[in-house]
């Protein structure tokens, strides 16, 4: 009987330590599948930018071009120049983070003056004229946040709610109070992402599979940056959207600082 009942509990623990093994597996093979589809990506966001310069450098030594021209070819290598930091300046962003070496340099600011002009500086950044976006601002409160992290925030999510608009590049953004915190919904009405893909969006190297969609230039380290940035905030950021076709809507919920309970060192930050 004994031997019987040790029998059983060594069968057990085996298929336990299988079963293990086999998330153990999956969950690698997963991660390294991600990693490489990011390696691709990555070195795509860097080579097509450097292409282009490259293209118009050549065309500007070999060819005579009119003033105008000239300052278009500079324009757009600007551009080019600009898209190349911003994929340096986030890995290297969220590799400080990751080594707990990133200073968050916090200062309380008021909602109602500082959160417009994040919005308009990332507005302005990817050309998106004033009346696609809605801005509601609600609350007269203050936060204390690291504004150059912010402005990631905002950038990313106005970038992905233009990459994956699907031509409507109409967005709104509601601030506001709940309780202890301030609320800020960005919705688009883009794409939508299906409810399975929801739970990972927030996974580092993570990107819908898009096969039937015409390609997208990323990384899949845009939300995964905003999300530890919040994080690093003591704030939470969650996604919804109805479902495909039918727009997302980021809400991020950040503590608000009662002003009468600060310390006294606290200086209100200057816009
Ligand atoms: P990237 O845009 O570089 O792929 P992100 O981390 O910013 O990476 O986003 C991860 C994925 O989430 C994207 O690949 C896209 O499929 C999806 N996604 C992000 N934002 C939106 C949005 N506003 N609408 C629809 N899908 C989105």
């Amino acid at each position: 009987f004994f031997t019987l009942i040790f029998g059983l509990i060594l069968f057990i623990i085996l298929l336990a330590g299988m079963y293990f093994v086999f998330i153990f597996l999956t969950k690698q093979i997963n991660i390294n599948l991600l990693y490489e589809t990011f390696i691709a990506n990555f070195t795509h966001e860097l080579k097509s930018p450097l292409a282009s310069i490259q293209l118009y450098l050549e065309t500007m030594s070999r060819r005579k071009i009119d003033a105008k021209t000239q300052k278009e070819f500079l324009g757009r290598m600007l551009q080019d120049t600009q898209r190349l930091k911003r994929v340096i300046d986030a890995i290297l962003d969220i590799s400080q983070i990751e080594q707990r070496k990133k200073m968050f340099n916090r200062e309380l600011v008021s909602v109602k003056d500082t959160f417009p002009q994040l919005i308009k500086s990332s507005q302005q950044q990817f050309k998106i004229p004033d009346e696609n976006i809605r801005l509601k601002v609600e609350c007269d409160g203050f936060v204390k946040i690291d504004r150059d992290a912010f402005q990631i925030v905002f950038s990313n999510l106005v970038d992905n709610a233009i990459k994956y608009s699907a031509g409507n590049l109409q967005i709104d953004i509601r601030i506001f109070k709940q309780g202890k915190n301030l609320i800020i919904e960005f919705s688009d009405h883009g794409i939508g992402i299906h409810k399975e893909d929801q739970k990972q969006i927030f996974q580092k190297f993570f990107r819908v599979s898009r096969s039937h969609l015409p390609d997208i230039r990323g990384t899949g380290l845009g939300l995964y940056h905003v999300r530890e940035i919040i994080r690093g905030h003591e704030g939470k950021i969650t996604v919804f959207s109805p479902g495909i076709g039918k727009g997302t809507t980021f809400t991020i919920a950040l503590p608000l600082i009662n002003i009468k309970d600060r310390e006294p060192t606290f200086r209100l930050a200057k816009k």
